[in-house]
């Protein structure tokens, strides 16, 4: 890596670029006819997203369920091959990467799940589960190995003699801890959080937050948050994007985002959210969303956001696609009447 972080949190290179998304496209053939072989459409999951994260920071990425976060964040690691566009790590196109390479640049992104009950293997130990990414990349073995793991696992708040035990010996919280470890043991620049609370007991949401950022902290991490809780992603994000049907509408510093947005489906989102002043609360203006989302193997014309927004324009919103601009410094909306 052109600037490697060392585990001391001392942190190079600090808001400069590190993943650069490019026109984004993952989009899922719908097949028909006798043996599904004829394609006759595709659902776009992921239609056209482009973003700069920046090494350090937090971006959370919020959307209602089935919009395309989720495909996102594991067609930004390469865990699925994008239809389209581009996923730059670090100033190396990942897409341009032999087999080979791609598996050896892996280990500097990572991936922590949203489920812990269903991303550990219930057949391995938990010494299996997180010194495999070590093993895979002939980082340790032996001694070193298991003094790794403990020292892993020691890190994210566990007993380090917990490695011999299986998953199923542990709560929903210490199967999320397990995760963190296996994802953050190759010392990775980049995490993939796709919605990693959301599974969990109200009561340990917290904790897993604080070590999240913890983590960050120490080991200078680099996020993608992926959440449905705009609660959550005010609380731990530097910058919020906004995604609906399967492209980013808005995209802002957090502050600026919650306390000034511009696109009419953020507006939407936030009001939905509840203020824990009273007074406040009492005031809150509910924006009801009519409809469902509409289907991303069939999206709207125009802007994909018309057939629910309030304030559509006809003979504008529903034929031209709003341009992606930059409305006040920093803040960035698609949207033909956002001011
Ligand atoms: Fe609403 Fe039109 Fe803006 Fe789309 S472009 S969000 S339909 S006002």
């Amino acid at each position: 890596m052109s600037e490697r972080i060392e585990a001391n949190g001392k942190a190079n290179g600090k808001g400069k670029p590190l993943v650069e998304i490019k026109n984004l496209k993952k989009y899922f053939p719908i097949h028909q006819g006798l043996l599904f072989q004829r394609q006759v459409g595709a659902v776009k999951a992921v239609d056209g997203v482009s973003l700069t994260i920046r090494r350090g920071e937090t971006l959370g990425l919020v959307g209602e369920s089935g919009c395309g976060k989720s495909t996102t964040g594991r067609t930004i690691l390469h865990l699925q091959r994008p239809t389209d566009g581009e996923v730059v790590f670090d100033g190396q196109p990942l897409g341009k990467l032999a087999p080979n390479d791609l598996r050896r640049m892996r280990r500097h992104f990572q991936m922590i799940f949203q489920d812990p009950y269903a991303s550990l293997n219930p057949r391995m130990t938990v010494g299996d589960i997180v010194g495999e990414p070590l093993q895979v990349h002939g980082l340790a073995k032996g001694r070193a190995l298991t003094e790794r793991v403990q020292e892993l696992l020691r890190t994210v708040g566990l007993d380090p003699y917990f490695v011999s035990r299986y998953p199923h010996e542990f709560s929903g919280g210490q199967r999320q801890r397990i995760g963190i470890a296996r994802a953050i043991a190759v010392h990775p620049d980049f995490i993939v959080c796709d919605e990693p609370i959301s599974a969990l007991d109200v009561s340990i949401r917290a904790q897993i937050l604080n070590l999240l950022e913890a983590l960050q902290q120490q080991f200078n991490l680099t996020y993608l948050f992926i959440a449905h809780d705009l609660a959550v992603v005010r609380h731990i994000s530097d910058r919020v994007a906004v995604m609906y049907l399967g492209k980013i509408v808005e995209l802002a510093d957090r502050d600026a985002l919650y306390e000034n947005p511009k696109h009419p489906y953020t507006k939407a989102l936030l009001s939905a959210v509840p203020i824990p002043s009273p007074k406040v609360e009492r005031k809150r203006e509910r924006i009801i969303l009519t409809g469902d989302a509409p289907s991303p193997a069939n999206p709207p014309a125009g802007c994909p956001f018309h057939t629910r927004c309030p304030i559509m324009q006809k003979g504008l919103c529903n034929v031209q696609v709003p341009e992606w601009r930059e409305i006040v410094p920093g803040q960035w909306v698609s949207c033909h009447l956002a001011t």
